[in-house]
């Protein structure tokens, strides 16, 4: 069975202890390959390699950096139909989706920040004839990188490529769950020549890898994409040791469909923002909110619509829908429809787990869910599901659409679907979240602020925040 393997100081290695845990394919539910089940004596290696390598790297040229990560993103391009395939065996998610969307943008991520880094600039303060004050941001030395398994390359390349872009180096854990495109970046950083120690890839589980980055004395800043419960537990261990912490957690997404949107649109986006990746994405809209006049017409053609979707094999060009990322994932979700029902909810269509026939016969796929007749505030229009389950409710003002899209604790994203201009400025600064899509849905700009308000987060990762977030300021004040 093919086996994963570490990637430390610039070699492939087996862990300490020897030991391997199982990987799962989730469309045909059988063990596919075994990851390392690293711990504490790994990541102290990694800690050292990273440490070791970083005054070299801290000072190479921005060009140099620049070129390396170029060409990576070059090799990425290259590996394509392997990456994505790989990414698709692991996830669950449709073979069409990671071509199109999770592997092509981890290239972009690189290249992004191959070219942010030599563009950044810092500030400088003049005081009249006095003085003059200049900011200086330097690297700081290793990095702790840990991400999900929802969009595993996409986003383990979103915090690697600024981190090491702006000079520092990286301990980094993907998720246990979804390890293989990290394994096989690192084979890439071997080939477009990365310093060793540079990048260097701990795999493994989250209380014991994960535990043992944040824990870390030496591993100043932490960069974490995940679930709130997890960016609390590493929250409450990074703050007293003053690390600086990038926190990217869950989301509970308001979609606001107002009577006067362009409808069509709107629909099919809807389904889109509501089921891509199989619902599993921070960003997807799981609160559907129409305007009471187009509330049943909408309602009718997107049941309509969902019934019509194509859940199936990930590995077939045709699927829309694949498997969700594991049988313990599959039976949380379920969960939840039960939930939802005990709480009064009326399942429109899906709610149950779907039979694919053929080598998918044992895979854990989820029926795509849509579910009326619940209140605002009850658990399931509260708490994050993460899966192929929304929930659809009218309303009849902006006051209480706001009151009702505002009540979680959670703010990610939204969505706004109006074609009134004053109206969608209006809702735009009064919905409390991060990211406020307007007659569209994860449409990104590499450049603007990525991240959360309240529980979904601290701090921003994208553009020049991210270069923010991974060097010190340090202001020179040179008298005249
Ligand atoms: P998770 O369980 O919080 O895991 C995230 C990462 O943290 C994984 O690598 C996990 O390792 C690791 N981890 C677990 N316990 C840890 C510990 N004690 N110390 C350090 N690391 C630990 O989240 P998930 O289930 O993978 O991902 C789904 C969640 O991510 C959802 O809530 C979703 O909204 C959120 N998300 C947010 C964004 C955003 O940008 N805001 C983007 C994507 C996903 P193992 O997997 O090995 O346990």
């Amino acid at each position: 069975m093919k086996k994963i393997l570490n990637y430390i100081n610039g070699e492939l290695i087996e862990p300490k202890s020897g030991q391997y845990l199982d990987n799962y394919n989730p469309a045909i539910g059988k063990v596919y390959s075994l990851i390392p089940d690293s711990d504490a004596s790994d990541v102290q290696q990694a800690q050292e390699a990273a440490q070791a390598a970083f005054p070299a790297w801290s000072v190479t040229p921005k060009d140099e950096r620049s070129r390396i990560l170029m060409k990576l993103a070059d090799l990425i391009d290259a590996n394509l139909d392997e990456l994505a395939k790989a990414e698709s065996v692991d996830n669950g998610k449709p073979v069409s989706l990671a071509k199109s969307v999770d592997i092509p943008r981890a290239a972009s991520n690189f290249r992004f920040y191959a070219t942010a880094v030599v563009q950044y600039s810092t500030h400088a303060h003049e005081m009249e004839d006095t003085a003059i004050n200049y900011t200086l941001r330097q690297p700081i030395g290793v990095a702790g990188c840990i991400s999900p398994w929802n969009l595993p390359l996409y986003l383990f390349s979103w915090k690697i490529a600024p981190a090491i872009a702006s000079g520092n180096c990286v301990v980094a854990k993907p998720s246990e769950v979804t390890p293989m495109t990290a394994y096989l970046l690192s084979k890439l950083c071997i080939e477009a020549g990365l310093p060793k120690g540079v990048l260097n890839i701990v795999h493994g589980l989250g209380p014991k890898v994960g535990q043992a980055i944040t824990e870390h004395p030496d591993i100043p800043m932490i960069s974490f994409t995940g679930g709130t419960v997890t960016g609390k537990h590493i929250a409450s261990i990074a703050a007293p040791m003053f690390k600086k912490l990038s926190l990217e957690l869950g989301g509970k997404n308001p979609n606001i469909i107002f009577a006067d949107c362009d409808f069509e649109k709107a629909l099919s986006t809807t389904v889109h923002s509501s089921f891509a990746n199989q619902g599993q994405i921070c960003l997807c809209g799981s609160r559907i909110f129409v305007e009471r006049p187009i509330y049943e017409k909408f309602k009718t053609a997107f049941v309509e619509k969902v019934k019509r979707m194509k859940v199936g094999n990930p590995a077939d060009d045709t699927t829309k829908m694949g498997a969700v990322v594991s049988k313990s994932h599959m039976e949380k979700v379920l969960s939840y429809v039960e939930l939802a029902k005990e709480e009064g909810g009326a399942v429109l269509t899906g709610g149950n787990q779907a039979h694919i026939e053929g080598e998918c016969a044992d895979g854990w796929f989820i029926e795509p869910t849509i579910i009326e007749g619940l209140s605002f505030d009850c658990r399931t229009n509260q708490e994050e599901i993460f899966g192929p389950v929304v929930t659809i409710m009218p309303f009849d003002t902006e006051e209480e659409v706001l009151m009702m899209a505002n009540s979680t604790k959670y703010g990610l994203a939204s969505t706004v679907w109006t074609e009134n201009l004053k109206k969608a400025h209006r809702m735009a600064r009064n919905l409390d979240v991060g990211i406020v899509w307007v007659n569209c849905w994860l449409l990104r700009d590499l450049r603007t602020p990525f991240g959360g308000a309240k529980q979904s987060g601290v701090g921003r990762e994208g553009g020049f925040e991210a270069l923010e977030f991974f060097t010190e300021p340090k202001n020179v004040c040179i008298k005249y």
